[in-house]
């Protein structure tokens, strides 16, 4: 993690402009490199560029069986995974994901999976999700994800909208009208309330 004076969190942030129906953001991936107190560069061979769909609705992250095979993965277990048509037991791998922005995910369990729709190398699920904060906004038709770790603090619209209403409030005077648009004065109207 950065030490001084920076802030102690790293983050991303992915708007390819317009509404998207996914996220889909490059990372790279490699089996476990096991010195990463070692400087990783950008560029190490080690690394393997591949895709990520972020999903919700995914407990654990995955990997296509096709990428495992490129990179030479030795499973380290097999599991059961629930999806739509039942039940199914499948290869676990160990894997080392490095998000943009040296965010990275040493040590990664993950799942194969076989045949999935879209094009994308892994699935980042929960257990990467939960590690911090992740924000998608859609300002003017703009989809805006964001990802930061470790969690810094909540964001909730609902006390955002309270704290604005009282920051209102408190700047009215007695007898000016309420800022409510019910045409009362504010001591008749929300002073009370
Ligand atoms: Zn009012």
């Amino acid at each position: 993690m950065t030490t001084g004076k920076f802030p102690p969190f790293r983050a991303m942030t992915y708007s390819p402009g317009g509404l998207i129906n996914s996220i889909i953001t490059q990372v790279k991936v490699s089996s476990p490199i096991n010195d990463l107190d070692a400087k990783i560069e950008k560029h190490d061979p080690r690394l393997t560029d591949t895709t990520a769909l972020w999903d919700t609705g995914a407990t654990h992250c995955c990997i296509s069986k096709k990428l495992a095979i490129e990179l030479n993965l030795i499973p380290s277990g097999r599991t059961d995974m629930s999806h739509a048509k039942g039940k199914e037991s499948t290869n676990t791998y160990t894997l080392d994901i490095f998000l943009p922005n040296e965010i990275w995910v040493p040590g990664c369990e993950v799942m194969e999976i076989e045949g999935v729709a879209g094009n994308f190398g892994i699935i980042i699920g929960m257990d990467i999700i939960t590690m911090g904060d992740l924000a998608i906004t859609n300002v003017n038709g703009n989809t805006m994800f964001s990802f930061r770790v470790p969690s810094v603090s909540h964001i909730d619209f609902v006390k955002e909208i309270r704290l604005d209403a009282e920051k209102i409030l408190s700047k009215t005077g007695r007898n000016e009208k309420c800022p409510c648009g019910s045409g009362k004065k504010f001591k008749d109207c929300h002073l009370k309330k």
